[in-house]
């Protein structure tokens, strides 16, 4: 089994590369986002402990690139904070499981086991609305049967979107739950993204999905 450490403080990287290794593990260490995101790339890993905090590219921007590219290795966060809202964001990006800081390695060895063990087959979980289809593990969305090809964030917005399907979503709602950030002053960014999904999404089929509901927000629905 090989495992993949992202992690840019040293003392921690070299503590998690011995005590893994000791236990029977192949590990890799990289000591930044991109570097880590390279590696996992190149190479097959059974799972990736992602530290969030890292330079060149944060844990972030390595899970959801690694998820553009449909790499399916578990990965398990890193995170310094036990933010509820970072922890939702997280596993709709396609974190597996999340480790608080400061851990003991014995709690982190049982998390990485458990995750091991649940894999391969992990939960399917697929979306359909008329002839959309969302598969939120693979990261993958279809309409007709045609692959869409979506930014890590378009995905999101539209994960949302077909999550709660029929319901009519309000610019600073969207802006929360995709962007994490309070957007009160600035939803043209809504807008915008909104605009392109709909591009991808909409304009080269004669059913549209996506609703405007004027002052209120968007809607995804198959009727309208
Ligand atoms: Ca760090």
């Amino acid at each position: 089994m090989k495992i993949l450490v992202i992690e840019d403080e040293v003392k921690t990287g070299r503590f998690l590369r011995t005590g893994l290794s000791e236990v029977g593990f192949v590990v890799d260490v990289a000591r930044d986002g991109e570097d880590g995101l390279n590696l996992a790339l190149e190479m097959e890993f059974d799972l990736i402990v992602l530290d969030l905090m890292l330079p060149a590219l944060d844990g972030w921007q390595v899970l959801s690139r690694l998820r553009e590219k449909n790499r399916q290795a578990l990965v398990l966060v890193l995170t310094a904070h036990d933010a509820v809202h970072e922890r939702v964001r997280g596993f709709e990006m396609g974190a597996d499981d999340y480790l608080v800081k400061p851990f003991a390695f014995s709690e982190l060895l049982a998390r990485v086991r458990s995750l091991l063990r649940r894999a391969p087959p992990r939960q399917q979980e697929t979306l359909r609305l008329a002839d959309l289809e969302i598969d939120l593990l693979r990261q993958r969305a279809t309409r007709a049967g045609r692959r869409l090809e979506l930014t890590a964030k378009e995905f999101l917005l539209l994960s949302l979107f077909a999550r709660r399907a029929g319901e009519v979503l309000s610019r600073t709602l969207i802006a929360e739950a995709v962007w994490d950030m309070n957007f009160d002053s600035d939803t043209n960014v809504v807008d915008v993204n909104v605009r392109r999904l709909r591009s991808k999404i909409d304009e080269p089929f004669s059913r549209k999905l996506i609703h405007t509901v004027r002052g209120a927000g968007y809607v995804l629905e198959a009727e309208g």
